[in-house]
């Protein structure tokens, strides 16, 4: 089966990667958001990623421009009728996520794969909410999509091998390491290794016990892991680290080592929430 059109439901830090990295391997591309200028937001960051590649030399400035001539920005879903993949990355919410596989089974051929980048949540239940559930399965991207290898290709209870096949497949061709989970299991691999380190880290700061800047320090020396978890956070979305921990603490027998530390709390009431937007952990307005 060629995917010659792909859909990317979600603009934003994923969204838009995968976007990208749809047009490099040649898809027109059609990428979706609710409002306009959340899908100039994804438009510009990619328009940047690849600009500073021509700078780079790792492609010409013709093929930048044929690439991001490829990927077509929309709020209007409708534009996703006629594609023959799709990827959802809208922000981790179950409810949102299972009314958006409604619309997209409306709307698209039977046929067509409809993935989610879920970092954590139950590929069976977002497959139930389609009248398709073998053919939707999670394809976990990592950040920054276009530079992180992983794909984690997960099974629902109903996916078939064909989908996982072609989704392997798929993130092959963008020269990525594709990894099988052979069972819907909240935070699949990475995550489910992610985020109790995360947690513990905050948990060091909220006691006292050593700074933000000196845990990331320690992990960086210590464990000669390239980023430290506070770092990592403010690049990820401190959000995406929240919602994952309290959907763990939920569906993972509310196990006390699942819950959200207040610190973290605070940091989402502050909405201070990464990706060194709107702040994080660090300033990095000095
Ligand atoms: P983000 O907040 O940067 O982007 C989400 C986008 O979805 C926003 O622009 C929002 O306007 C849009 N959106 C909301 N409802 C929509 C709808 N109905 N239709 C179209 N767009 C809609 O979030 P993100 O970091 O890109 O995360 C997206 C997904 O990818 C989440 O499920 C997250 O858990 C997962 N993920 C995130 C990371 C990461 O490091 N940020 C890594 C892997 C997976």
């Amino acid at each position: 089966m060629e995917i010659k059109k792909f859909g990317v439901v979600g603009a934003g830090a994923m969204g838009n990667g995968i976007a990208q990295m749809a047009a490099q391997i040649g898809c027109e591309v059609v990428m979706r958001d609710i409002k306009d200028d959340f899908v100039d937001r994804g438009l510009s960051s990619i328009d940047r990623f690849l600009s500073k590649s021509v700078e780079k030399g790792k492609i010409e400035a013709g093929e930048k421009d044929a690439i991001f001539g490829r990927i077509k920005g929309t709020t209007d879903m409708g534009l996703l009728k006629d594609v023959d993949f799709v990827v959802e990355a809208v922000i981790e919410d179950l409810e949102l996520k299972k009314s958006v596989f409604k619309e997209l089974d409306e709307l698209c051929a039977p046929e067509v794969i409809l993935a989610t980048n879920t970092s954590s949540m139950s590929l069976t239940e977002i497959a139930a909410a389609t009248k398709r559930p073998e053919k939707v399965c999670g394809m976990h991207f990592f950040n920054p999509a276009p530079i992180m290898r992983l794909v984690e290709i997960i099974r629902g209870y109903s996916t078939d091998d064909e989908t996982v096949k072609i989704t392997t497949g798929l993130a092959e061709k963008m020269g990525k390491i594709a990894v099988e989970v052979k069972k819907d299991s909240p935070g699949f691999i990475v995550n489910r290794i992610m985020i109790p380190h995360m947690l513990e880290a905050i948990k060091i700061v909220e006691e006292g016990v050593a700074s933000i800047e000196d845990v990331d320090i320690a992990v960086k020396n210590g464990l000669n892991y390239p980023m430290g978890p506070f770092e990592l956070m403010d690049l990820t979305g401190i959000d995406i680290a929240y919602f994952v921990s309290e959907y763990f603490y939920k569906e993972l027998n509310k196990e006390s080592k699942w819950v959200s530390p207040n610190l973290l709390k605070t940091m989402i009431r502050a909405n201070k929430l990464g990706r060194k937007t709107g702040g994080g952990w660090y300033d990095y307005s000095k």
